[in-house]
């Protein structure tokens, strides 16, 4: 019998914890599970990822219910992955707000990745048969696009940094109260996954100019909200898990070794700092196997099915 995916063993729940970052700004983080956020409007909200399933998205909006009763005008999606889009329908939004890129990749790739996550990831998907089918964003951008708040509230700014964690990746910026949802292209004290990566682009200009927004308050794709001198902290650290992984495959790709060297290389290179962080276990096979395509001259990420997931996972966890 082939080992098990290792989050496919993970079935603790995790506490959940909503901050109110400023008035009417919300975070609801999840010990490295995927963290989603809101945002009040005059008389609307604005809703940040939409979690695995609908039944998981509830449990979410119940803890905002708490907080607010205006009805979520937009839903923003980061990036395409089930585990961020497949609950959109709980929130009852006017519109779906994502980077064309991902509108293009649900309409490439969103069943294969629905049925990969699935496999990989069961914990998140709460009553996956409450999923109605794939989301499709309504409106879509490639560069910048404003949501005015109305009233004092200022505006929320969604903006393209490049790509990285996908093609599409998006971040929501208030620059009244200097907050940043950055979306998985930071990671708060959890690993990376890059299976759908595109690394130089990620480690190099994106997380430049996710950098040069200058947030004080970031909420990444996982783990805490970073405060302070720790959004620099997570920034770098999120560099610094791409910079020594491309570095490490690379090492072994250039000496004619095998990918099951690479990721020998690349998780003795990572263990020690990273090791205990939520999902490193999980994600490294996929992360090593995209590293080494692109590394290969591959531009687009290889689509994920259960099958290759399966075959990655024993050619290198086993
Ligand atoms: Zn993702």
């Amino acid at each position: 019998m082939s080992k098990p995916f290792a989050s496919s063993t993970d079935l603790a729940d995790k506490t959940q914890t909503l901050e109110v970052l400023a008035d009417g700004v919300y975070a609801l983080t999840a010990e490295g599970d995927p963290n989603v956020g809101a945002v009040e409007g005059e008389d609307f909200v604005v809703a940040f990822e939409a979690r695995a399933t609908p039944v998981a998205a509830r449990e979410w909006l119940d803890r905002l219910r708490e907080h607010t009763d205006k009805p979520v005008r937009y839903l923003v999606l980061s990036h395409c992955h089930a585990v961020r889009v497949l609950g959109a329908s709980a929130f009852g939004a006017e519109q779906i707000v994502a980077h064309e890129a991902t509108r293009a990749l649900i309409a490439e790739r969103g069943k294969a990745d629905w049925d990969s996550e699935l496999g990989r990831m069961p914990r998140l998907f709460k009553e996956p048969e409450s999923i109605p089918g794939l989301t499709w964003p309504t409106v879509t951008f490639s560069d910048r696009l404003t949501i005015p708040l109305g009233g004092e509230r200022g505006d929320l700014v969604l903006q393209h940094c490049g790509r990285g964690h996908t093609e599409g990746d998006i971040v929501a910026w208030l620059p009244g109260q200097r907050i940043l949802f950055a979306g998985d292209l930071v990671e708060t004290q959890a690993a990376l996954y890059t299976g759908d990566a595109y690394h130089l682009d990620w480690m190099g200009p994106t997380l430049d100019r996710v950098a040069s927004i200058g947030a004080e308050v970031l909420v990444g794709g996982r783990g805490a909200v970073a405060h302070g001198a720790d959004v620099a902290g997570a920034i770098d650290q999120t560099r610094h898990f791409l910079t020594v992984l491309l570095e490490e495959v690379g090492a072994v790709h250039r000496d004619g070794g095998s990918l099951k060297d690479a990721f020998s290389a690349a998780h003795a290179a990572l263990v020690e700092q990273y090791g205990r962080w939520p999902i490193f276990e999980h994600c490294l096979p996929f992360d090593v196997a995209r590293a080494w395509d692109e590394l290969s001259g591959v531009e687009r990420p290889v689509i994920w099915t259960a099958d290759r997931d399966r075959l990655v996972w024993d050619q290198l966890q086993a």
